[in-house]
């Protein structure tokens, strides 16, 4: 579904509850540089063959170029020789973008079907780069204004051009020398071509050509990122190896593969709460569902005024997609609960490399906004485990980790009179704020700890608000509309 199309609709039906509806962005569209005297070369469909000519031809002229890479167009990203291609484009200086996955038509997609097509191609950069790109070019040009929202989602600025070589459209070598002959002669303040590096005369004829031609004319030949005064990537991280757990061996690939192409930045790392920050406030947070005891919790917070936050996984107690549960995680977030991420299968995240942390959090944050229509601005580490990289990954996807100061037990083997015995105690101490731990998979944390706990806790003069809320922040990075089950709604 067209989500543009039906923001007022659906927010009409659904609400939004927890939270003040926050427009998403649109991204940024640059059709031409900002910055005087510069030529951008840039080359879709790769990687293929011929991106090693290309990259010679640029380097020996004192040049760079910008490649905009599929994941499935030509061949497969992950074969080896692919690999090396992109590993080689990096390290030689050049920038490296998204051009999707599978070199669709994006118009012609779904919100999550974009994200799918952006995602794919994302996550293959971080892997052999060790960089999230900061720009993706839409296959064939093509997009609306649901690809900008998505791309804003994802931190990614479109890129299109304002000069076309013509050499995927047919066009011979000698009149892809005489267009760059014609826009030289026109000699505007700067240019953003379009080439293919998977057309043969491109990297033989035409670059070796138009490099003389344009340097002639006193241009310099540099990267998009730099022919818009803008930094190429998101975050420039670790490169990874196939199956190599990068946790383990951050400090060892760091000095082994370094960061040629980019000045390293740092990602702004998570912010850790493990207590809430508003007086007399108590988060109750559930954690491992969505699970059959949802509905108890959720009705005994209503029924009391208050409201709680769930922490989901994808797959734990089981598939999130199932209908009984895409049930459950309605029925809490149309009653005002915050809906927030535990990871997709409740993996210790510290034994994990980057992009699988990512893939981790990615596939929960999915559903949330295919069942929800949001995306979370928490995540609890499974086991409250994190470590930098966790911190790092969760940084780059706006997240924030969320621990607790009070444990109920209830996880830990404690009996029902136990965690009732716990509340008791933190009750009467009466600490400023409370961020409880209980999890919604226990039954006597549903039938017995909860109701105890609520009442307690509010005749001792506490407010039972969202984690969000106890923390005077956003629950969601932005509000959309849910979509309807689809083929891809599957663990
Ligand atoms: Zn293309
Ligand atoms: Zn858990």
């Amino acid at each position: 579904m067209f989500a543009s199309l039906f923001v007022t609709v659906a927010l009409a039906l659904f609400g939004c509850v927890s939270a003040a509806p926050q427009k998403r962005a649109l991204a940024q569209v640059y059709s031409k540089c900002t910055v005087a005297n510069t030529v951008a070369l840039t080359f879709d469909d790769g990687p293929y063959v011929w991106l090693y000519d290309i990259s010679k031809a640029l380097i020996a002229a004192g040049g760079k170029g910008t490649f905009f890479f599929n994941g499935n167009n030509y061949g497969c990203i992950y074969d080896d020789a692919n690999i090396k291609r992109v590993k080689y484009a990096y390290d030689k200086g050049h920038q490296v973008a998204s051009h999707t996955w599978g070199h669709k038509d994006l118009t012609t997609l779904t919100w999550d079907q974009i994200h799918d097509e952006m995602w794919r191609v994302e996550l293959a950069l971080q892997r052999i780069c060790g960089v999230q790109p900061a720009f993706m070019r839409p296959p064939f040009g093509n997009y609306n204004n649901l690809v900008r929202e998505a791309s804003s989602v994802r931190g990614q600025s479109l890129a299109i051009w304002d000069f076309d070589s013509g050499d995927s459209l047919g066009v011979s070598a000698q009149e892809s020398k005489n267009r760059y002959d014609t826009v030289v002669r026109q000699r505007p303040s700067n240019i953003l071509a379009l080439n293919h590096e998977t057309i043969v005369t491109t990297s033989q004829q035409v670059i070796p050509y138009a490099i003389q031609k344009l340097q002639a004319a006193g241009y310099r030949l540099v990267t998009l990122a730099e022919c818009l005064g803008q930094q190429p990537y998101q975050w420039v991280g670790t490169p990874q190896t196939k199956d190599m757990f990068a946790s383990l061996l951050v400090t060892a690939a760091l000095a082994l593969f370094g960061s040629v192409g980019a000045a390293p930045q740092k990602r702004a790392p998570a912010q850790v709460y493990r207590k809430c920050t508003v007086a007399n406030t108590v988060a109750l947070t559930f954690d491992d569902g969505p699970h059959a005891w949802l509905y108890d919790i959720s009705d005994a917070l209503s029924a009391a005024g208050a409201q709680g936050t769930f922490f989901f996984n994808g797959n734990n107690f089981g598939c999130i997609y199932d209908d009984v549960n895409v049930q459950r995680i309605k029925h809490a977030y149309d009653n005002g609960h915050q809906v927030a991420s535990h990871t997709w299968s409740h993996k210790d995240l510290t034994t994990l490399s980057s992009a699988q942390i990512h893939d981790e959090m990615e596939r929960v944050e999915l559903a949330l906004q295919r069942i929800c229509g949001v995306q979370p601005a928490f995540m609890r580490p499974p086991l409250g485990n994190y470590n930098n990289l966790v911190l790092e990954v969760s940084g780059a996807r706006g997240q924030d980790v969320a621990i607790w100061d009070f444990d109920s037990g209830d996880s830990l083997g404690a009996s029902a009179q136990e965690s009732i015995n716990r509340y008791d105690e933190v009750a009467s101490q009466h600490p400023s704020s409370i961020l409880a731990l209980n999890h919604e998979t226990i039954a006597s944390t549903s039938e017995q700890v909860v109701p105890y706990a609520i009442q307690r806790l509010q005749q001792a003069g506490y407010r039972l608000v969202t984690l969000a809320e106890c923390l005077g922040q956003q629950p969601y990075q932005w509000v959309g509309e849910p979509q309807t089950r689809d083929s891809n709604w599957t663990c």
